[in-house]
């Protein structure tokens, strides 16, 4: 039997801890002596972190607890610090990327984990995809939905996408802060509201752009469902039947070339996890939890097991098939 897999879980590392920030509006790591952490900027505490971040040992037991055989260790997106120097943010990619590559190292058998790349350069976010997935032997990289203001579809990206293609990378693209979220300060809007709309916008971006057309061997695994997407994609179909231009970009129907990326079942709702399986398909879907924040699934794959649409062996694909194909490349 295959591997039971979260695949959305993150991994920060006490290495960050001793970060030189190059400002201080840098998300720094802090650690008190009783193993409690805080992410903070401007001296502004935005994240409370423990043990779970990165401590292999507790995750271990986490997981036995939660019956989840191997867990796909990401970056925290809190980090992705592309509004920074490139070269800094390519320092800190490289420890922390080295950092999870150690803790995979040591129990292949249950982590595997993705990089992060300083993505607001492109050939430094190039170099570092390299080192990621050769040097290191990670399954691949994980990416915000834009970079320091520039959308994932902007031209400046075609260089990294290629690059991309080539090697056949896997794609985690997870949300952070974006433009216009500072309209959503007030009741954690931003993690309610911003994050699906913003993970919807960027898969409609990529695919009514053409970006997933022109480079059909990235393999993009979109978080949390793929946010709205599921919920727009027959509106983008009746654009796309309704403007040549559109047609002329992509000729694939937007809704079919959904059905060739990948999404986590992390949607807190069985009806909501049965619309995305009918539109992606549930070889399209992997269970993943945001293990350990707040927001997490517990235990990871319960919304799988509550939606009475699937059957044994869509479940079992959900829960462990179709993400070991992914990590198998
Ligand atoms: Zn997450």
């Amino acid at each position: 039997m295959a591997p039971r897999i979260d695949f959305h879980t993150h991994y920060l590392s006490r290495a960050a801890e001793g970060f030189e920030a190059p400002s201080p509006a840098w998300p720094r790591l802090t650690v008190d002596d009783a193993g409690c952490g805080q992410l903070t900027r401007d001296g502004v505490a935005f994240r409370d972190v423990d043990a779970r971040s990165w401590d292999a040992a507790r995750r271990i037991a986490d997981m036995d607890a939660a019956g989840i055989d191997l867990q796909v260790l990401s970056p925290l997106p809190a980090t992705f610090a592309y509004e920074f120097d490139a070269a800094v943010t390519a320092r800190f990619a490289r420890l922390h990327n080295d950092a999870i590559a150690e803790v995979v190292r040591a129990r292949p058998d249950r982590f595997a984990g993705l990089g992060a790349v300083p993505l607001q350069d492109v050939d430094a976010a190039c170099a570092e995809l390299e080192r990621v997935t050769s040097e290191l032997g990670l399954a691949g990289i994980e990416i915000g939905t834009h970079a320091a203001g520039r959308d994932l579809t902007d031209p400046a990206f075609d260089a990294f996408w290629a690059r991309c293609d080539a090697l056949g990378a896997l794609v985690f693209v997870h949300p952070e802060n974006a433009p216009g979220f500072e309209r959503l300060r007030a009741a954690r809007l931003a993690f309610a509201a911003g994050y699906p709309s913003e993970s919807g916008l960027c898969a409609a971006s990529l695919i009514m752009t053409g970006v997933v057309a022109r480079f059909p061997r990235v393999r993009f695994v979109f978080a949390h469902g793929g946010g709205t997407l599921p919920w727009l994609l027959p509106r983008l179909d009746a654009v796309w039947s309704a403007y040549e231009d559109v047609r002329e970009t992509t000729a694939r129907r937007p809704s079919e070339t959904a059905r060739t990326l990948w999404y986590d079942t992390l949607t807190f709702d069985p009806e909501n996890l049965r619309v995305l399986a009918e539109r992606a398909g549930t070889d399209r879907l992997v269970v993943g939890s945001d293990y350990p924040f707040l927001m997490q699934e517990e235990p990871p794959g319960a919304t799988v097991l509550a939606c009475n649409a699937f059957d044994a062996a869509a479940r079992e694909a959900m829960r462990s098939e179709n993400a070991f194909a992914l990590l198998c490349g």
